[in-house]
């Protein structure tokens, strides 16, 4: 999947967010090019200060992959930062 794709996608989920009131910020795990995790922020929704966008994403991942260990991240760029979302790779060893 292309970089500008998965960005895509990742600003669809901060949009998602923003329309539920959070804080506009989404995440993606993906493992061989293939998206195994998404989310959004959610702390409000949820009532739950861990409720990141990123910590959403990786228990998707997790529990799709039935992985523990999503080592090695790639941080997302500075647009990526700019826009308020991202996509991050997680390589598993
Ligand atoms: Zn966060």
């Amino acid at each position: 999947m292309r970089q500008e794709e998965l960005m895509r996608r990742a600003l669809e989920l901060a949009q998602r967010a923003e329309q539920e009131g959070e804080v506009p910020i989404g995440a993606l795990v993906v493992l061989n090019d293939e998206v195994v995790g998404e989310g959004w922020n959610r702390p409000i929704a949820a009532a739950d200060p861990t409720a990141h966008a990123e910590i959403q994403a990786m228990r998707a991942a997790a529990k799709k992959t039935d992985r523990v260990s999503l080592a090695a991240a790639e941080r997302p760029g500075g647009a990526a930062r700019r826009a308020r979302g991202g996509a991050r790779r997680f390589p598993v060893p």
